[in-house]
């Protein structure tokens, strides 16, 4: 993969958190043949459209970080779309792409596809053994459906098709909504909003005591460069940084990089949800990668990228 700079590369969702990370990785990579729609000029739910598209290009690798994305909230209020929505663009790159020649597809999913009380760390044989958690299970079905494709794809036409899912991602171009976003863009908005209104003090859900392994989505893309260049397996690989963190440490972090001077009141009547969610990624390390961004530096970068592109 890395010693044909100007192969074609199509990068399925470049304008999200995840699609616009693996774009900017392979810019800086110097790949010169990346080919990307945005959701105006191509609508991935619809498989006529998505024929025509990978007919025309044929692309020779596929990076699919497209996908219908929400927190809690919006997963139980729009449970079909969820569904719908990820299959139909799923079923319709990964057919496509191998119908039209692409030679390597990676899939993206996430940390929701493990059962709800799977051991910890959660490791890849964990899939499918036991319930998944309720209120995600709309696109954790998907998602499982779209590893499973990739292996039924690769076990029948010995296509490169592999999986990978990370941890609980944060970075540029997250979705910093006060309520609906996830707790450390959450945080980090509330914080520097705090700081400027000069508030004494910032509201954090919950009793702070969750332990939560994060990791920089710019790592991630890192990963999913490795990934093509090096693996080709039936199964899906983790990708974690192996690090825990409680809320309350995540959140003393963040208001220091803020550089906000009030204090901490904890909401108890915010749910704290499970209390552990760390992934095994021992997999992906004994294959050579490691993270490099520490949640102190990947703090710092993606304030920056706040105050630069969502306070501004
Ligand atoms: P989870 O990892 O699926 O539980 O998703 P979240 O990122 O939404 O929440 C992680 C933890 O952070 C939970 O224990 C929340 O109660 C806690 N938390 C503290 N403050 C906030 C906040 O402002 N927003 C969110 N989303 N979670 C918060």
């Amino acid at each position: 993969f890395l010693s044909n700079k100007s192969a074609k590369i199509f990068v399925a969702g470049h304008r999200g958190l995840v699609g616009s990370a693996v774009h900017r990785k392979l810019l800086s990579l110097g790949f010169g043949n990346i080919v990307v729609r945005s959701h105006k000029e191509l609508d991935l739910t619809r498989q006529a459209d998505v024929e025509a598209f990978f007919a025309l290009e044929r692309p020779r690798y596929v990076v699919l970080a497209a996908a219908k994305v929400g927190g809690i909230h919006a997963n139980s209020t729009y449970p079909a779309d969820f569904i719908a929505v990820n299959l139909q663009i799923q079923t319709n790159i990964i057919d496509a792409a191998y119908r039209h020649g692409t030679e390597k597809l990676i899939f993206l999913g996430s940390s929701c596809i493990y059962p709800k009380f799977a051991p910890q760390p959660i490791t890849e044989d964990s899939l499918l053994t036991s319930p998944l958690e309720p209120t995600n299970e709309w696109y954790a079905v998907a998602k499982i459906a779209g590893i499973k494709m990739c292996q039924a794809y690769r076990l029948q036409y010995g296509w490169d098709a592999i999986s990978a899912m990370p941890t609980n991602l944060y970075g540029f171009h997250d979705n910093f909504h006060p309520e609906n976003s996830h707790v450390l863009p959450g945080l980090l908005r509330r914080f520097h909003e705090a700081k400027v209104s000069g508030a004494k003090e910032v509201v954090v859900w919950g009793t702070g005591s969750p332990l939560r392994e994060f990791l920089n989505v710019d790592d991630l893309a890192d990963a999913v460069v490795f990934l093509l260049e090096k693996y080709s397996g039936l199964q899906h690989v983790n990708v974690g940084s192996g690090k825990e963190v409680t809320i309350k440490e995540l959140a003393e972090l963040i208001k220091e990089v803020v550089g906000f001077e009030g204090g901490l009141v904890w909401d108890r009547t915010k749910p704290d949800g499970t209390p552990r969610k760390l992934m095994d990624s021992s997999k992906l390390a004994d294959l050579g990668w490691s993270p490099k961004i520490s949640l102190r530096e990947g703090l710092e970068a993606t304030y920056k990228w706040y105050l630069e592109n969502v306070a501004a």
